[in-house]
């Protein structure tokens, strides 16, 4: 799995005579100056997808600038090496050094793992690094990736996404009823008991799905990237806010072995990397669906609307629930939640009269 090389000649010399072992009970070789590492990372976007796919190269392009030439990461799009959902499986096993997705996916696995994408009217972007980074959110995320023998680091965040694409329109909780929808994950099911049908889908079948009316609506994520997919051509209705997913991050993460062979300044680059592309991310997504939002308030077939105040908040309380469920029977998905929740109610009052008023004064 670790394949290492050596820089040819004197420098080789050099390197290994740099390199000092801890012989002290098979602890990991001390770090050699010359030793060079070419690792795989799988993801699950298609190649070059804005924004998702997009930074995994930025990520390895970063990496490989930062350490001189001495970690390199070949990326893997989806379906490449492994399937798409299966980068985690790969990177666990170690046929894989890395890996790049989005937590929620392997909800069947680890459910609290939902915590370390998003919860439906949950964190903004900065609420969801302020608990990672300051609030114990990233500590929790290594312990419950401890069993998988993984090491996890936050990699992007598109900001808040959109509620949907709709060809019919939702005055009220009665207009949920029977509406059948691609939408994944906690969403979906609160979606579920508001009396719609959720599907997941791959957003290859997005599109076809909406136009022949297998479903009468889509989540995908937000301006940038839906006007890219073309849902605007097939669908009338283009709701507001995410609710289902309010500032999604994205993870990397590395084998546990793999890790522990770098040495600490590579380790570092990889940590830094990762949170240099959630600061690029998220510059990246306000900046396309700025453009794209302006793009779409043109076309006169798009009717931009705001899903009504009493859906919405019909909708949280059915969040709220699922949450206290599945929390109930899962001691590890309950500590997160006390620590997530914790932060949660501490920061609305700040949010309140910071970022909330601010924004409110654009009017
Ligand atoms: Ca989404």
């Amino acid at each position: 799995m670790r394949r290492r090389q050596f820089v040819g000649g004197l420098a080789a010399a050099a390197g290994l005579a740099a390199c000092t072992r801890q012989d002290d009970g098979g602890a990991a070789p001390a770090s050699c100056a010359g030793e060079t590492f070419e690792w795989s990372i799988a993801t699950s976007w298609p190649p070059k997808f804005p924004g998702l796919g997009v930074a995994v190269n930025n990520l390895a392009d970063r990496i490989a600038a930062a350490s001189g030439g001495r970690l390199t990461l070949k990326v893997y799009s989806a379906g490449e090496l492994v399937p798409a959902f299966e980068a985690f499986d790969a990177a666990s096993r170690g046929i894989v050094e890395m890996g790049h997705d989005a937590a929620y996916y392997h909800k069947g696995k680890v459910p609290a793992a939902q915590f370390m994408t998003a919860i439906p009217f949950g964190m903004t972007f900065m609420e969801m690094n302020a608990w990672l980074y300051y609030g114990g959110g990233l500590e929790l995320w290594r312990e419950l990736y401890e069993p998988l023998n993984l090491v996890p680091f936050p990699c992007g965040n598109t900001g808040v996404q959109m509620g949907g694409w709709f060809n019919k329109e939702i005055n009220s909780v009665a207009d949920l009823k029977g509406l059948k929808m691609r939408i994944p994950g906690l969403g979906g099911e609160v979606f579920r008991r508001a009396g719609g049908t959720p599907v997941t889908l791959p957003v290859s079948e997005i599109f076809t799905s909406l136009q022949t009316g297998a479903i009468d609506a889509t989540e995908w994520v937000g301006p940038y990237n839906d006007i890219t997919s073309g849902f605007h051509t097939i669908a009338k209705y283009y709701y507001y806010p995410g609710w289902q997913e309010p500032a999604p991050a994205l993870q990397a993460y590395v084998n546990r072995q793999a890790w522990e062979s770098l040495p600490p300044d590579l380790q570092s680059i990889i940590e830094t990397s990762c949170q240099a592309i959630t600061t690029d991310m998220q510059a990246e997504y306000t900046h396309g669906n700025a453009a794209a939002l302006q793009q779409l308030l043109g076309d006169p077939n798009v009717e931009l609307r705001q899903f009504p105040d009493g859906v919405l908040q019909y909708l949280k309380s059915i969040a709220q629930e699922i949450v206290e469920e599945m929390v109930a029977n899962d001691p590890m998905a309950a500590k997160i939640y006390e620590s997530w929740s914790s932060f949660l109610a501490m920061s609305i009052p700040n949010q309140r009269i910071t970022e909330q008023a601010f924004l409110a004064t654009r009017r």
